[in-house]
């Protein structure tokens, strides 16, 4: 039974994953790559580099593998890319979704009044996050561009349209629905290039890829390029990909992703919801014609406050003993720690407020503040999920968890409680690339329906809400308690 190929393009790394026909890792290849802060607040990587990452692994990966049925594509959303559609020469370097470097054209987008067209249109607020104002940036930053992309010399994409273009030779410049809706430049419910966003950017059609259904044909594989022709049958940005590889294919579903930060992500159907929270909203996946959209939202600082107990404070070794030193006490005795280290995001927007710990008493220690700094991350996403509540007026059954610190068995207690509803988590973690997998499966036949692989992510273990109600209500109030504190602290509160 042939394998699938699944290229997932991360941040820091490119890796390519085989998967079995019944959906196993037969194989995994990783490659590192290097960050490049040429300024303050910028954050860009070496395309070629980029390239070469992902080709070295899908390589190896591929070595000496039998039949290979087709290939998927996960990555990093919002990176930004403009290259030679002639040589397949990037003009510039690739401009990440950290980078900051665009904070002054969104400026100016808010100043010409846009914020509610984009927020109609696109799903998504004016942020510098997002490709449109990273197009612009390059387009004015190379000599010539803006000619040459008026002229269809130049291409853009998102790096999953870059992969294909490589992949294919330069054969193909195509995208797909879940990458278009974070570029600020797509209309996620006409489903084409907005015109009026691309003239406030200064964006000609003539650069943009083509929009392919998620699952389905985007062309196949040179083969020169991976030694083999493969067809490239499945693409979606890493957190819709999380979501649709841990099984969330149902209206009401949600995963979180617990890494650096968190991201949450709830399907909610063929009905884009708009929030009046600051969550976005987003086109999940497009199967065939059948678009599922989802709403999105983000912790800042997830599991970063437990690397923040380990570099800053010093008061663990590494984020893997954050769990027993919590675990040694009952509960915090009253201590909060709020990470808002960059501010803070939905249902506050604050981005002057700093972090503080409070309730601080002669016996807190230790044990009470690590236990306090776990508990912030589930009071964090409890928050969230509360905005989705109130977005899309459905409660949430149960939380699908992937993600590095979601590891943490007592983390994931604690946030059952904070929820009080069921959190799962699957046995097998790499939901993300299994995602791409699955739509590549889908649409290359090798699956019929994804319900046949049903059976792939297991369930590793799943926390019962444990905590009266009284209890929860306690804690939340003071957690609420403490924010509020963070707010009136602030340095710039007025
Ligand atoms: P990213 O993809 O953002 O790099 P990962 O999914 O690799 O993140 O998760 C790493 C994050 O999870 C780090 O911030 C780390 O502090 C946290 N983390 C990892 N293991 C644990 C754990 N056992 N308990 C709590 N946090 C953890």
């Amino acid at each position: 039974m042939a394998s699938v190929l699944s290229l997932d393009q991360g941040t820091t790394s490119s890796r390519a994953l085989l998967f079995s026909a019944q959906g196993a890792v037969e194989r995994v290849a990783q490659q590192e790559f290097e960050q490049h802060y040429r300024r303050p607040g910028w954050v860009e990587h070496d395309p070629e580099e980029l390239w070469q990452s992902q080709l070295a692994s899908a390589k190896a990966a591929l070595g000496g593998a039998g039949e290979v049925a087709c290939l998927g594509i996960t990555n990093q959303r919002e990176t930004t890319l403009v290259w030679e559609r002639e040589t397949g020469r990037a003009i510039h370097p690739a401009v990440v979704w950290q980078s900051r470097q665009t904070a002054d054209i969104c400026e100016s987008l808010r100043a010409r009044g846009l914020e509610e067209s984009v927020r109609a249109k696109t799903g998504l607020v004016i942020d510098a996050y997002f490709s449109g104002t990273k197009v612009r940036h390059i387009l004015d930053a190379v000599d010539g561009a803006q000619e040459r992309a008026e002229r269809g010399e130049l291409c853009f994409g998102t790096v999953d349209s870059w992969l294909v273009y490589k992949l294919t030779g330069g054969r193909v410049h195509a995208t797909e629905p879940s990458n278009a809706s974070r570029t600020m430049l797509y209309n996620i419910h006409t489903r084409d290039w907005d015109d009026e966003l691309c003239a406030a950017l200064g964006v000609p059609r003539a650069m943009l890829p083509q929009v392919f259904p998620s699952s389905g044909s985007f062309g196949e594989t040179d083969p020169e390029v991976l030694g083999r022709a493969l067809p490239i049958t499945g693409i979606a940005g890493d957190q819709q990909a999380a979501l649709f590889g841990q099984g969330c294919h149902a209206k009401g579903q949600a995963k979180n992703t617990y890494g650096t930060g968190c991201f949450l992500l709830m399907n909610t159907g063929a009905q884009a919801q708009t929030s009046e929270n600051g969550l976005l909203t987003t086109i999940a996946w497009q199967l065939g014609d059948e678009v599922h959209y989802a709403l999105e939202g983000s912790v800042f600082v997830g599991g970063a406050v437990i690397q923040w107990l380990r570099d800053e404070l010093g008061i663990i070794q590494d984020a893997a003993e954050s769990e027993g030193i919590a675990a040694s006490v009952s509960d915090t005795q009253g201590v909060y720690v709020v990470p808002a280290f960059t501010g803070l995001g939905a249902p506050h927007w604050r981005e002057e407020v700093r972090g503080l710990i409070t309730g601080l008493t002669r016996g807190a220690g230790r044990a009470h503040i690590v236990r306090a700094a776990l508990e912030s991350i589930a009071y964090q996403v409890g928050d969230l999920v509360d905005c989705f509540g109130q977005d899309s007026g459905q409660s949430i059954n149960a939380l699908q968890v992937d993600g590095g610190a979601s590891a943490n068995d007592l983390l994931m207690q604690i946030q059952a409680d904070v929820l009080g509803a069921p959190v799962v988590r699957p046995s097998n973690l790499e939901v993300t690339a299994f995602g791409a997998a699955l739509l590549a499966g889908l649409g290359a036949g090798v699956w019929q329906d994804a319900s046949e692989l049903k059976g792939v992510i297991q369930e590793d273990a799943r926390f019962e809400p444990q905590m009266t109600d009284e209890r929860r209500t306690e804690l939340l109030s003071g957690w609420r308690a403490a924010v509020a504190q963070a707010c009136v602290s602030s340095p710039l509160h007025s």
